[in-house]
């Protein structure tokens, strides 16, 4: 027990005793006793409602002038506990403000939105990059943001990977977008503008399919007069056969260099059009993509197994698709020996995904060249992919193409054993014949 409480009890029993003397001198001591503790009751309850009314009015909670006791060690209290509470809140202010500051300095717009997509806070360059000012705090993202791709994206929940859009619709501007969920249901959008990075890599681009373009002519005549000077049989073409039987070479490999980096540029050039896309017959286009490779000389494989699901139909580009399959193909049939076996299949997997799988008993590859496949110009052995006719852009073709379908490849890899290129397409690109989606 505090002092003050046991001062006041030690006050109140003295108080009840007198009256209670008072009550014998008037030979009523139960009386003046009741009297006395209703006295001592109605004074406590006036303390406690003008407690009370300070409390509530007062905006210093500075005590009033009263006499010491448990009353005053009450006021005292409670302003000692404003004194720090307002302590405390000036050094949070100084902190939110020192963290907006250096919040708004940052080049990146930063959006916090809650579970409901509703604005909670912004930064500053938030405000350049969004057009987003004080009155959109509370309205839902989406109300500003209006890309359908942006709305696929937060809906997804699945935010490892940054989204690239064009936010206003027009080609002028292109944002990096990530998402950052924190605190239980609270998201941090992040907002970088990377149209510079688009213009840059544009220019890249041009300039490499406007080299590849201008190439394209000479590499033309001089295969042409190469292969003339070949059909002749006189005594000087006899002398040269082999040297121009080397430029025929390397000319005809440089025209596929020119052919693969024009495809390239094309793909990076075209982006994805969902109006592009058709329903494909998938085991159709297999078939006829391994007649055109069984074509005489093109590899010594033992064997091309088709084990395909016969209902699959992939929404798709149907040149863009050939493209890549023929590229996985042409691959496993370079990069398998003699005797090997290559398989192509088709099949719907069990989350739904349609899948497309070319897999061989070749060379292998080590792990460690797996994550660097499908850079431009990357091989494992470059005088190996030299002889056999490669390019090195076989496999970024590929990812270029399965990007245009949101699809992505796998490559599962043993070295010497074999390996496994598998495109893994959305079920959304996933229509059955059977099932009559079509
Ligand atoms: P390339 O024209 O050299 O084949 P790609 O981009 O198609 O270029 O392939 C890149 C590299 O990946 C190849 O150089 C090769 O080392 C390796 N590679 C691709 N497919 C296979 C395969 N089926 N088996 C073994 N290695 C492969």
């Amino acid at each position: 027990m505090t002092p003050f409480w046991s001062r006041e009890l030690w006050r109140l029993l003295g108080a009840e005793a007198g009256f209670f003397l008072f009550g014998l001198i008037l030979r009523q001591p139960a009386w003046t006793l009741f009297m006395g503790t209703l006295a001592y009751f109605l004074f406590f309850l006036w303390r406690l409602a003008q407690f009370h009314r300070w409390f509530l009015g007062t905006r210093n909670f500075r005590p009033p002038d009263i006499p010491e006791g448990i009353w005053m060690d009450l006021y005292q209290k409670v302003y000692q506990l404003q004194k720090g509470n307002r302590r405390r809140e000036r050094k949070l202010k100084v902190l939110l403000g020192k963290f907006q500051a250096s919040a708004d300095a940052l080049p990146d717009a930063v959006v916090v939105i809650n579970a409901s997509d509703q604005i909670l806070w912004f930064n500053a360059a938030a405000k350049g990059y969004l057009a987003l000012d004080t009155t959109d705090v509370g309205r839902p993202i989406v109300n500003i943001l209006r890309s359908p791709v942006f709305l696929d994206y937060l809906q997804s929940g699945d935010y490892g990977q940054s989204l690239v859009f064009n936010p206003f619709h027009n080609d002028d501007t292109h944002f990096s977008l990530r998402i950052i969920p924190y605190g239980g249901d609270q998201r941090l959008l992040l907002v970088q503008d990377i149209t510079d990075l688009r213009r840059l890599e544009r220019v890249r681009s041009d300039f490499v399919a406007n080299v590849s373009h201008e190439l394209k002519t000479p590499l033309t005549v001089i295969s042409g007069f190469v292969e003339n000077f070949l059909l002749k049989e006189d005594e000087c073409s006899r002398r040269w056969r082999r040297p121009l039987e080397l430029i025929s070479q390397q000319a005809m490999r440089m025209r596929q260099i020119v052919t693969d980096l024009l495809l390239l540029a094309k793909l990076e050039a075209s982006g994805r059009r969902e109006e592009s896309l058709e329903i494909l017959d998938i085991p159709a286009l297999l078939k006829s993509i391994r007649d055109e490779v069984l074509m005489p000389g093109l590899g010594d494989v033992a064997a091309i197994g088709l084990e395909l699901d016969a209902h699959l139909r992939l929404k798709g580009n149907e040149a863009e698709l050939r493209s890549a399959f023929s590229n996985l193909l042409l691959n496993a049939i370079k990069y398998t020996p003699h005797n090997g076996r290559v398989t192509v299949r088709c099949y719907v997997d069990g989350e739904g995904c349609g899948c497309v799988e070319v897999e061989d008993t070749g060379e292998g590859i080590s792990p460690e060249h797996i994550p660097r496949l499908t850079e431009r110009f990357y091989r494992v052995d470059v005088g190996r992919s030299r002889k056999r006719g490669g390019t090195g852009l076989g496999l970024a073709i590929v990812k270029h193409v399965l990007q245009h379908h949101d699809a992505k490849l796998d490559i599962s890899s043993k070295p010497g054993a074999g390996s496994c290129f598998r495109c893994r397409f959305p079920p959304g690109k996933v229509a059955l014949v059977e099932m009559g989606q079509v």
